[in-house]
């Protein structure tokens, strides 16, 4: 356990050759997805006319902890800017979800009212409302302008990337915290270090700290490859982050896995080492070792799954196109991105992707494939032969509303392995 004292958790930006929780060289490949452009950088009519940056996206497993990675680590200023288009405030069943966390927390701990609490990437404030509702006093750390949709909705927000300096700042200004929330961001994060001292330095003696990721074992059980990108530095499952609480003095107490995103972990770690744990993440720690999430199988697995599902979809978009009837894509999520990248389908396969109206990303097109985004009103008004569900995770949700708003269009759902919905 000593020697894992001295790993930095604060990654060089680029190609990394170590494992970027246990520091391991021992890299064993999952799979090699190409040289794609960040998911979110949606372009402008005008960026269509420059050139445009791709990195590369290569999946890894750590032999010695586990850990599920890429080895390429974008800049964040890149992943992040300003005008990052994510909003999680427009997803209604993520809406529901962000809350109760809130809330599940507050119970969970019996936090007293009026204590503060805190969210990191906390986007437009949706889960701090959660707080807000159980009576807490919340703070979120949002580094996007998505930061002034919280504050105009009466959520304190600061605009910053979350590490020890802002910390400092935060404890001088607001005293202790009572519980620090990073969902669906954790995973993002390469200043990790930076991060889990600064929570360190702001939580109160047995304060909490939650997070959520998606799970390696829903990721490999429904092949949701496209939820590979470059933002998603980890895959996690429990042991390495396990491992890497231990080294910042928390321990991992708790531990659920909960439907976010395709399949998330909600992952409690208390300030103290050796605190008690219970028997839930025991039963899923057994879990994980059934499974195979450690052995090589698994992966082996995954990676022929992913290319089956990459060239079905070819070659049904293919036939459509041949028959002059290219099928437009539905809902336009960060996996889009790397689902299409990896696929090479171009507006000729797939002519647009439809939004639903109050989407940020209405007008821009599709990093590297360049395929535009449009108001979903068009499909209605076209009533395509075929439509592609990219947000297919939400496939239930999403096929019901479609229905009910009139869409008669046959759906191809393209993975776990391509189906069609009449
Ligand atoms: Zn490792």
């Amino acid at each position: 356990m000593t020697d894992t004292k001295s790993i930095s958790h604060d990654l060089k930006l680029g190609h990394s050759d170590g494992c970027q929780v246990c520091n391991s060289k021992k890299l064993l490949p999952v799979i090699d997805l190409g040289h794609i452009p960040p998911c979110d950088s949606l372009l402008t009519k005008e960026q269509l006319n420059e050139e445009e940056s791709v990195y590369p996206l290569r999946v890894f497993r750590c032999k010695d902890c586990g850990l599920v990675q890429i080895d390429y680590i974008v800049p964040p200023d890149v992943l992040f800017h300003p005008t990052y288009p994510y909003r999680s405030g427009i997803t209604p069943s993520l809406v529901k979800n962000l809350q109760s966390t809130a809330g599940k927390i507050c119970d969970k701990y019996s936090i007293p009212e009026n204590s503060l609490c805190m969210d990191i990437g906390s986007n437009d404030g949706t889960l701090l409302k959660g707080f807000q509702a159980k009576g807490m006093r919340v703070l979120g750390v949002e580094a996007t302008n998505v930061a002034n949709i919280a504050i105009a909705d009466g959520v304190d927000t600061m605009q910053a990337f979350f590490g020890e300096e802002i910390a400092k700042q935060i404890s001088a200004r607001y005293g202790p915290v009572a519980a620090i929330t990073a969902t669906n961001m954790f995973a993002h994060v390469s200043n990790l270090g930076d991060m889990l001292r600064g929570i360190d330095q702001l939580l109160e003696d047995g304060g909490v700290f939650v997070t959520e990721s998606h799970y390696l074992i829903d990721i490999l059980d429904t092949v949701q490859y496209d939820s590979i990108y470059h933002e998603h530095l980890k895959y996690y499952s429990l042991r390495p982050l396990i491992r890497l609480f231990e080294q910042y003095g928390f321990t991992v107490t708790d531990a659920e896995r909960i439907p976010n995103y395709g399949g998330s972990i909600r992952v409690y770690s208390e300030k103290g080492l050796g605190r008690p744990v219970s028997n839930q993440l025991n039963d899923l720690l057994r879990e994980e070792d059934k499974r195979g999430i450690y052995n090589d199988d698994a992966f082996v697995k995954f990676r022929d799954q992913a290319i089956k599902a990459k060239l079905d979809l070819q070659e049904f978009l293919l036939k459509q196109r041949l028959k002059g009837r290219p099928a437009p894509g539905i809902g336009c999520p960060g996996r889009s991105s790397t689902l299409l990248n990896f696929s090479n389908i171009d507006p000729e396969l797939m002519p647009y992707i439809a939004e639903q109206s109050s989407s940020l990303k209405l007008g821009l097109f599709l990093p590297g494939t360049h395929i535009p985004v449009v108001d979903e009103q068009k499909l209605f008004d076209e009533q395509p032969e075929y439509a592609v569900l990219l947000s297919w995770h939400y496939a239930k949700p999403i096929i019901e509303k479609l229905r009910s708003k009139g869409l008669k269009s046959k759906i191809i759902v393209p993975l776990p392995e391509l189906h069609i919905v009449d």
